[in-house]
């Protein structure tokens, strides 16, 4: 496997059938087997080269769980009657990013389903608001899929990145997780519109979802490998009781990990979070995560009292170290690993 990850570094992609010859041999070996061990050392190289030991913090409000789209995986889809809902108004996003500003944060990450009570007029003043008192900091939306004209508004108003996951590239393995109203091209076609708007894009995939294969993966990282992100979100799939997927086993951990160090030979400059999700099942994967490559965090902003609705899987944390509050816990964990938490929005490199 080693020519196969020569050949990653040196030409930032592989066919699909070396993909999943890849992917197959750090199924079988795990993280820590030869094939991981010596993907982690070249994707480790790579991140020291255009981050040095650099780990950007990000603050995460998690503003409405409201969502009028149906994923069969999501714990907040509307067909959760159990979901308990709320919003947060825009003073109230507004406190969390003073509070997050004091904390250090640069980057505010707002994340919310796709909730139509947040129409353009309600975020352009949210946008506008934060972008006004908070001019040093970059501002990042993760709200679904809009047309170009509601993008367009958004990036006038000062939002600088968005994230908008996948989730699947391959439109039968779509079509398993998502109702018919939903479309893989449509989603795909966001990225694009965003990217080409001005945005700092971030696609990503679950790892582990129902029905995945690796070639399902190799499949990801081929369309990672066209749209070439400035971001990119994976975690393990982690089942959620009250959905329609709720009984199918979890992914790997081991195997989300090395494909963040698969992603960073892909990307070499790219901003690639140790997830929420990985931490949730395994508190010190986020760890073996950064030594694959993974140069972000996004600790959680949202007010205490609402965390634990913004539920999308079970057993998410927030409470301890992923809460704002552990930040400087957090920080000097990272400093122990010998990481630094530079006080900086934390762009892509030019
Ligand atoms: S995954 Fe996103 S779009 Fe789908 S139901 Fe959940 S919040 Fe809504």
């Amino acid at each position: 496997m080693r020519n196969l990850i020569d050949k990653l570094e040196r030409e930032h992609i592989l066919e699909k059938d070396e993909f999943i010859a890849l992917l197959t041999a750090l199924s079988r070996e795990g993280h820590d087997g030869e094939t991981g061990t010596y993907l982690a050392a070249k994707a480790l190289a790579v991140r020291e080269k255009y981050f040095g030991r650099d780990v950007y913090l990000r603050g995460l409000i998690e503003f409405t769980n409201y969502c009028k789209n149906d994923c069969l995986y999501c714990g907040i889809r509307r067909g959760n009657p159990k979901a308990e809902r709320y919003r947060l108004s825009a003073r109230e996003i507004l406190d969390r990013c003073r509070a997050g500003y004091e904390l250090d944060f640069r980057t505010f990450v707002l994340q919310g389903g796709e909730d139509p009570y947040f129409n353009d007029e309600r975020m352009v003043e949210i946008i506008s608001g934060m972008r006004q008192e908070f001019p040093d900091c970059a501002i990042t939306l993760s709200v679904g899929e809009k047309s170009r004209e509601t993008y367009e508004k958004y990036y006038q108003a000062g939002a600088d990145r968005f994230l908008l996951r996948h989730e699947t590239a391959a439109p039968d393995h779509y079509g398993l997780l998502h109702p018919a109203d939903m479309s893989l091209a449509n989603r795909q076609e966001c990225l694009f519109t965003l990217k080409d708007i001005g945005f700092q894009v971030g696609a990503g995939f679950m790892v582990g979802s129902p029905f995945q294969t690796l070639e399902n993966i190799a499949e990801d990282l081929l369309f990672i490998g066209r749209l070439k992100p400035q971001m990119v979100g994976i975690g393990p799939f982690i089942p959620h009781p009250e959905t329609p997927l709720g009984s199918y086993e979890r992914g790997s951990a081991d195997l989300t990990v090395s494909i963040l160090g698969i992603l960073r030979l892909m990307l070499p400059k790219v901003l690639l979070p140790a997830t929420t999700a990985l931490g949730t099942i395994d508190p010190e994967s986020r760890e073996k995560a950064l030594g694959y490559g993974a140069n972000v965090m996004m600790p959680n902003l949202s007010p205490l009292n609402v965390r634990q609705k913004y539920d999308i899987y079970v057993g998410k944390i927030h409470l301890d170290e992923e809460a704002a509050e552990g930040v400087a816990r957090l920080k000097s964990r990272l400093k122990e690993l010998g990481y630094e938490t530079p006080l900086s929005r934390g762009d892509f490199p030019v």
